[in-house]
């Protein structure tokens, strides 16, 4: 039987309605892909059922790590931070965008999210940054200094024409640094409050 998938906030599995990625929210990732400063943020949702423990490399499919700052939302606002990896078809999305159609084939399929815990937040979220390893390389960083529209702007932006409901996800952008996802590479990702580790979770894709 398939049931809604979980994420973990303090040790209590929570199911997120939806998961809302912003697009282009970095500089230097959209100078990689060529594409243009966006005039308002770009949105686009995962479904539930793209929530995954585990990092696949769904074999001969060309799949991008995208390792981004996560938001759990607790009664309308950003209530928890955590890791996040938006799994993406890049090829496909690049065909997909060239035709002017929507992204879900290429952003929203099984196991296209994929989450570390979440734990509350610090006392000011300004600090907050992200880091993806892979086999020991520093491979992704960034965080809210290097963001285009900060978390807070983003939740009123979102909330403004889609009611954010309890333990949705927020998937904030990201950073440079975009590549390929290879079986058996080991995939860190951390989440720092300045040099304090908040997050920490490994992966070795399947
Ligand atoms: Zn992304």
């Amino acid at each position: 039987m398939s049931q809604l998938k979980t994420v973990n906030f303090n040790n209590q599995a929570v199911k997120p309605s939806k998961i809302v990625c912003v697009g282009r929210n970095y500089l230097e990732h959209i100078y990689e892909l060529g594409n243009k400063i966006p005039d308002e943020p770009v949105l686009f949702i995962k479904p539930n059922s793209a929530i995954s423990d585990d990092v696949l490399s769904h074999k001969q499919e060309d799949i991008h790590y995208e390792a981004e700052l996560c938001f759990l939302i607790k009664n309308g606002i950003i209530a928890a931070v955590g890791f996040g990896l938006d799994l993406t078809k890049r090829k496909l999305q690049s065909r997909l965008k060239d035709q002017g159609l929507p992204w879900e084939r290429a952003k929203g399929f099984d196991n296209s999210a994929v989450f570390s815990t979440f734990v509350g937040l610090p006392s000011s979220i300004a600090n907050l940054s992200i880091s993806l390893t892979i086999n020991g390389k520093l491979t992704q960083q960034g965080g809210y200094s290097l963001m285009i529209n900060k978390p807070c702007a983003l939740v009123t932006n979102i909330n403004a024409f889609m009611t954010l409901i309890d333990n949705d996800i927020i998937m904030t952008g990201t950073p440079s640094g975009v590549g390929r996802i290879e079986t058996g590479q080991v995939l860190k990702g951390e989440v720092f409050d300045s040099a304090t580790c908040l997050v920490s979770k490994q992966w070795t894709v399947l």
